[in-house]
């Protein structure tokens, strides 16, 4: 005897109709009936869906209710997955006869125009993509990447339309390197207290860039900004002193640091290579890590490392005793000592002969000002908030998430990172 594969419940589908109509019910509609297609393994779950007698069916083109003009073929709407089963909606859209818009496919409720995922579906997966890849999330639920693609940017479409921008005093202007396009992306984060989140995403880092920003920020909401930290990259200073120019502009500690990394990093390789061209071993080969970590976070093995190199004059050690030197000058808590002391460590550095701290020194001195401006503001700012956003972006953008596009990789920063409101559901799936 064979195995039937398609069992009828329209009879025993009382239970599941009742829950469905708890949990998800679309004025209009009613659920009708059920069917268990498949064999063991592949079991998948149709669900009828029909329009209740005598309602009208709502225009796509001006969302009026409109009388029925005729019927297309049923379509299936994948909902949310029963018991590791896939569940779908089976329904035939009805064409209407709009006075204003002529013949038109009605919307329903429960999918947006052309999508086969329902809406309560891709809310599903977006949250799910949350807190893993998405091929993690397309694996785990039997979909595709493109459907977790989908309904990830639906949430974030949703989100961005939804959000408030109202009350924002701080802003965070930051560059991220996109090493899968060989490009930067422009972020812009708030960050004020108990409110730190990503608002902003611009390919490249030019004026243009920025400037794009302002215009869909708005002057009002400009004009009311207190803070803005950024980093010393010349096309955002030009920006935020023609944009916004009443804020107080800080350069923070989080990108200066950074600089100093580059320059640490640059004087060690060009010494290594001098090294091996004078044919001696380069100490500093596998080095590079002792030098750009704080000293608390080494382990003890790096430790010993680092002693070793200390041990010997090498201009990257006196690049790095720079470095640590300048972490006093956080500590001041007035900005006109501060001043005094940035002065002399910048006269130290350009009496050092090497060139690529020179450079960090000359910037930091041509930008005095608003380094400084860090002391007036730090008791305001939510300090670090650059520095760990920064870091989630790099996270996210590296995790294999298959980004080959710009719009794939915006999209999982304002998934990540957005902090985006979602609708209120009658019911969480997860
Ligand atoms: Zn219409």
């Amino acid at each position: 005897m064979e195995a039937p594969t398609t069992v009828n419940l329209e009879r025993a589908g009382v239970l599941l109709k009742t829950i469905l109509n708890r949990i998800q019910k679309y004025p209009g509609f009613s659920y009708a009936a059920f069917r268990l297609l498949g064999d063991a393994g592949q079991l998948r779950l149709e669900i009828d869906v029909e329009p209740r007698k005598g309602s009208c069916g709502r225009c796509s083109g001006c969302g009026r209710p409109r009388s029925g003009y005729d019927r297309l073929k049923a379509r299936r709407f994948e909902f949310v997955p029963l018991w590791g089963m896939p569940v779908y909606f089976v329904y035939g859209m009805r064409r209407l006869n709009c006075p204003l818009c002529g013949i038109r496919v009605e919307i329903v409720p429960w999918a947006d125009g052309k999508n086969h995922l329902t809406k309560a579906y891709a809310w599903f997966l977006a949250v799910w993509a949350k807190r893993m890849s998405w091929s993690d999330v397309a694996a785990a639920f039997q979909t595709t990447w493109e459907n977790v693609f989908r309904s990830v940017e639906m949430a974030v479409e949703w989100g961005r339309r939804h959000r408030s921008l109202d009350d924002i005093e701080s802003l965070g202007i930051d560059e991220l390197y996109w090493s899968r396009k060989n490009q930067y992306l422009t972020l812009v984060y708030q960050i004020d207290e108990g409110n730190r989140r990503l608002l902003w995403i611009g390919k490249k880092r030019k004026v243009r860039t920025l400037m794009r920003f302002f215009r869909w920020f708005g002057p009002q909401r400009s004009q009311a900004l207190h803070f803005i930290c950024s980093d010393m990259w010349k096309p955002y200073l030009r920006v935020i002193a023609k944009k916004a120019g009443q804020a107080i502009h800080v350069l923070d500690r989080f990108h200066i640091a950074s600089h100093l990394s580059k320059a640490i990093d640059e004087v060690r390789a060009k010494e290594a290579k001098d090294l091996l061209a004078r044919g001696r071993q380069p100490l500093l080969k596998r080095t590079r890590w002792l030098l750009l970590k704080r000293p608390e976070n080494l382990t003890p093995n790096q430790e010993i490392g680092l002693a070793e190199l200390l041990r010997h004059n090498l201009r990257a050690v006196r690049a790095y005793l720079l470095k640590e030197d300048l972490q006093s000058f956080w500590d001041y808590r007035s900005p006109f000592w501060a001043g005094a002391f940035l002065d002399r460590w910048c006269t130290r550095v350009m009496r050092s002969r090497l060139e690529p701290m020179k450079k960090v020194a000359r910037m930091l001195r041509a930008h005095r000002p608003l380094i400084l401006n860090w002391f007036r503001a730090r008791r305001q700012l939510s300090i670090g908030a650059v520095e760990g956003l920064n870091g989630k972006a790099r996270v996210i953008t590296k995790r294999a998430y298959g980004f080959r596009t710009y719009r794939a990789a915006e999209i999982a920063l304002y998934h990540g990172l957005g902090r985006l409101p979602e609708p209120s559901f009658t019911h969480r799936f997860c």
